[in-house]
């Protein structure tokens, strides 16, 4: 199975570029993005980033990567890594069994159809009276060999 992990690929790459995170911790989109995020990539830099699930730490690039763990697996580290930093304060068992589901559609379900080595950005912004955006980005594509951004 494929998983978001971390990479200092193309770090450097784009502008604003940071990653705090050890490369090959897995990596996730979770917590709040806050209101100086903008649509163009620029703010405060948490709608650009994805949160490593040990050392909570923040980094710009994700890599897909085929890791010898289930989803099973995956779903702990996330429900461990809630828990233990405090982002599951004020979900009751059934909303935090719901947030760990909605996160693996989208950082988990989501990259299958990608191949590994594909590199992929964030980016994530509030806009008035709607759902916050939270796109991945696209950074680097194996199979086409060629550097997207
Ligand atoms: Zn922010």
């Amino acid at each position: 199975m494929k998983f978001l992990v971390s990479t200092n690929d193309l770090q450097g790459k784009e502008r604003g570029d940071f990653s705090w995170v050890p490369p090959g911790e897995l990596v996730a989109r979770y917590g709040i993005i806050c209101d100086a995020e903008k649509s163009d990539g620029t703010g405060c830099g948490c709608g650009r980033a994805f949160g490593g699930l040990v050392t909570n730490r923040s980094t710009t690039t994700a890599k897909v990567m085929e890791l010898p763990i289930d989803e099973a697996g995956w779903r702990a580290e996330v429900h461990r890594m809630l828990q233990e930093t405090d982002w599951a304060r004020g979900l009751n068992l059934v909303g935090l069994a719901n947030y760990i589901d909605w996160m693996a559609g989208r950082d988990l379900h989501a990259i299958q159809d990608l191949p590994t080595g594909t590199i992929l950005g964030r980016r994530a912004w509030n806009e008035e009276g709607k759902p916050c955006v939270d796109d991945l980005l696209l950074r680097y594509r194996p199979e086409a060999n060629s550097w997207l951004d």
